[in-house]
């Protein structure tokens, strides 16, 4: 049997985990886990909770442990089912509770040792003026950059659906969601450090193909 990948992905928002990751799905084959399109897809639900989720997310808030380690094992189950080589794990752990939960998962399934953590460094001024002109794809959800070439682009180059900017990418949920970065999230990566587990920094502040050419040095 061969050993199955799990690459967590950690960084502020519009750091380009989404991208990369999308990168590492074709290039590897490995199945994309994004928290983000995790509870998009459960808003969509609307019910009690996916509406709870649109307004508490709308306002910059984290959707609660319980309530996105439901959605994320359900997902984890149907990996283990299926025979693929990996998978990315992209917007989570949001905060040390939640990295410890996914280590007792990852134990349960038995891919405790497959785990390649990366910390995509964007600084924090860096990720505001990403996150205030990006634009998402109302149709496929795709996320489109304000860099290069995509700053002249009116719809969306995969499916030709209209553009908007995301409902959490307002500037004051902005700036609650990197301060929850810096309190709850960057501490994680000192608990990987402490339970010998290595974090593979990589600058992000470069174009998109070297961001990536930089990951998979360390994938080989
Ligand atoms: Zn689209």
């Amino acid at each position: 049997m061969h050993k199955k990948r799990i690459i967590i992905i950690l960084g502020r928002a519009g750091s380009g985990k989404g991208t990369q990751s999308k990168l590492l799905e074709e290039k590897f084959g490995f199945k994309y886990m994004g928290s983000g399109n995790i509870l998009r897809a459960r808003f969509k639900k609307k019910d009690f909770t996916g509406k709870k989720l649109d307004r508490v997310l709308g306002g910059g808030g984290l959707a609660p442990t319980a309530i996105i380690f439901k959605l994320w094992v359900d997902e984890l189950e149907k990996i283990k089912q299926e025979d693929s080589n990996g998978f990315i794990v992209d917007g989570s752990p949001r905060k040390i509770f939640e990295a410890q939960l996914m280590d007792q998962a990852f134990e349960w399934y038995e891919w405790e040792r497959c785990l390649r953590i990366f910390y995509i460094d964007i600084s924090r001024q860096e990720s505001f003026s990403r996150l205030t002109t990006r634009k998402l794809c109302g149709k496929c959800g795709r996320i489109i950059p304000y860099i290069g070439e995509f700053k002249k682009i009116e719809k969306c180059d995969k499916c030709g659906g209209e553009l908007k900017v995301r409902h959490d990418d307002h500037p004051d949920g902005i700036k609650k969601r990197l301060d929850l970065f810096e309190e709850e999230t960057k501490p994680i990566i000192d608990y990987y450090k402490k339970t010998d587990r290595e974090i593979i920094e990589i600058n992000g502040e470069q174009s998109i193909e070297k961001v990536f050419a930089d990951i998979l040095k360390h994938l080989k």
